[in-house]
């Protein structure tokens, strides 16, 4: 069993043939990648069909979905064992301002944030804006 098709069995997802296609893609992209970008690669697929699997995949944390502040939703693929979980899973997302891409700083998690009594955090949205590695070459 390839690596595709054990991310599908471990979130007990139905690998149909689109799903395995687009998380091919996601799994050989190392940025965020967006809906645009999707349906780019994805020239002969349906906008709606394409749509739905990225949502299937963050339904059941094979991705997460990253508001990058540029207005446009991106995605990318979750770690092995992400339950996408404050305090243990949600890590800081990096955007550059140069090549415009956003990267999963999947190593640096988001540090602990102090809420007021009785306010409980759900998701954290936590975006550094900067100039990549690449770009600051
Ligand atoms: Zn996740
Ligand atoms: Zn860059
Ligand atoms: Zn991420």
């Amino acid at each position: 069993m390839d690596a595709i098709e054990e991310i599908f069995k471990k979130n007990k997802v139905k690998p149909t043939a689109m799903r395995m296609l687009v998380l091919r893609y996601l799994v050989n992209n190392k940025n965020a990648v967006s809906l645009a970008n999707i349906e780019e690669h994805f020239e002969n697929s349906d906008r709606i069909t394409l749509y739905r699997t990225l949502k299937t995949f963050v339904e059941s944390r094979i991705a997460h979905q990253i508001d990058d502040g540029t207005g446009i939703a991106k995605y990318a693929l979750c770690a092995a064992h992400c339950n996408c979980e404050v305090g243990t899973d949600l890590h800081l997302h990096f955007h550059c301002s140069n090549c415009n891409e956003t990267v999963c700083l999947t190593e640096h998690k988001i540090p602990h944030i102090n809420l007021p009594e009785r306010f409980i955090a759900e998701n954290i949205n936590l975006v550094v804006k900067g100039v990549c590695d690449k770009c600051n070459g």
